[in-house]
């Protein structure tokens, strides 16, 4: 794609269920920090079937524009209608910038796409720029997660990026903000669908996924033994339990409840770290957290210096202490 006619920040807006993915909202947010720097403008895609409710939701949370591609073959995901219809939409309107969230989706959608459009795509970014002489500094972890790349593409347009979860943050919603909404045609080729969507299952999911708890308690090798009270305290406190990869790795957690580099990102109000020494891998997924309590028996372990809080003790004995003081002032609340 001829570079001197691409414009403006696009960004692919997920959505599920009739709301917008947390990761599409910090998009919007990232996207509107790019276009701001560039002089541009914000256009977010809205594919499916009736999502034209969602496009006040983009406008006021940063978007200069939303496109809507409604169609009932955009109904669920699908990688070859999506595909298709953000090809056209990419060929018609020629962005300079199209962003995705590293979600599953994303993750198959941008790759495609790129394949089809020529162009370069950075997965999984952990933090976009611009620099000063205009070019997207995209950044992620590299040679398995032992550095930080930043990537630039030059020559193609757009320039393609999935960013990961967590690490923008979101948009604030202005409700007072106007945008334009505009509708597309997808013309489909039925003809390359390999697949049909016969049935969607949702899974029974009884935990909320880590980067959008508000209060996580998270554990290391230091309290491996120990999740039982961990899951009593994140329970008191309304949360989630997470960990460090040494817990995964010793097979105690799943993966998807791993913090850091090679983790999730998370932002929550409240993190508690036990029996976590705070290795930069860690410290990368969570450091942005509101308020973060450590608890360590070393008080020289790396964590304490993000910590707002430090208690340096066994923490086997520190957390049913605090699962028990948290009950008792809510008893007394609410009594
Ligand atoms: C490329 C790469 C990517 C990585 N990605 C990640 C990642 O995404 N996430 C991640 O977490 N790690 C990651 N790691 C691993 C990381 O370097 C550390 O090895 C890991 O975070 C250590 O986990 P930990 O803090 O649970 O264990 P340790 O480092 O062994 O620390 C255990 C801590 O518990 C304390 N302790 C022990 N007993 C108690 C007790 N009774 N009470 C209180 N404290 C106690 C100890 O003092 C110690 O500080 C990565 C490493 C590499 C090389």
């Amino acid at each position: 794609m001829d570079k001197t006619t691409c414009k403006h920040v696009y960004l692919f807006a997920e959505h599920r269920e009739g709301v917008l993915l947390p990761v599409a909202v910090e998009l919007l947010g990232k996207a509107r920090e790019l276009a701001n720097a560039l002089n541009e403008q914000v256009h977010a895609i809205l594919a499916g079937k009736n999502v034209e409710a969602l496009a006040g939701e983009c406008i006021a949370r940063g978007a200069d524009a939303v496109i809507i591609a409604e169609a009932p073959e955009l109904e669920f995901y699908s990688t070859e209608p999506h595909a298709q219809a953000l090809f056209q939409i990419v060929t018609e309107r020629k962005p300079a910038i199209l962003l995705f969230g590293a979600t599953t989706t994303g993750r198959d959608l941008a790759p495609r796409l790129s394949a089809r459009l020529n162009t370069g795509l950075t997965a999984d970014c952990t933090a976009l720029d611009i620099a000063d002489d205009g070019e997207l500094l995209m950044t992620r972890p590299a040679f398995g997660g032992n550095l930080m790349a930043t990537i630039l593409c030059k020559e193609h347009r757009p320039r393609m990026s999935t960013l990961r979860p967590g690490v923008a943050r979101p948009a604030r919603r202005d409700n007072t903000r106007e945008g334009r909404v505009e509708r597309v045609n997808i013309r489909f080729d039925r003809s390359k669908f390999k697949t049909r969507i016969l049935q969607t299952i949702k899974e029974e999911r009884q935990r909320v996924d880590i980067t959008a708890a508000r209060v996580l308690v998270s554990g290391g090798r230091g309290m491996a033994d120990g999740f039982t009270a961990l899951e009593k305290l994140a329970a008191e406190l309304g949360g989630e339990v997470s960990s460090s990869r040494a817990v995964v790795d010793a097979g105690i957690m799943p993966r998807e409840r791993q913090v850091g580099q090679t983790g999730k990102t998370v932002r929550p109000d409240l993190y508690i770290a036990a029996g976590i020494s705070g290795a930069i891998q860690h410290l990368a997924g969570m450091e942005e957290s509101g308020y973060i309590i450590a608890i360590n028996k070393d008080k020289s372990a790396p964590v304490f210096q993000v910590a707002d809080l430090g208690i340096v003790a066994d923490a086997a004995r520190v957390v049913p202490l605090l699962t028990a003081k948290i009950k008792e002032l809510r008893n007394n609340k609410n009594k």
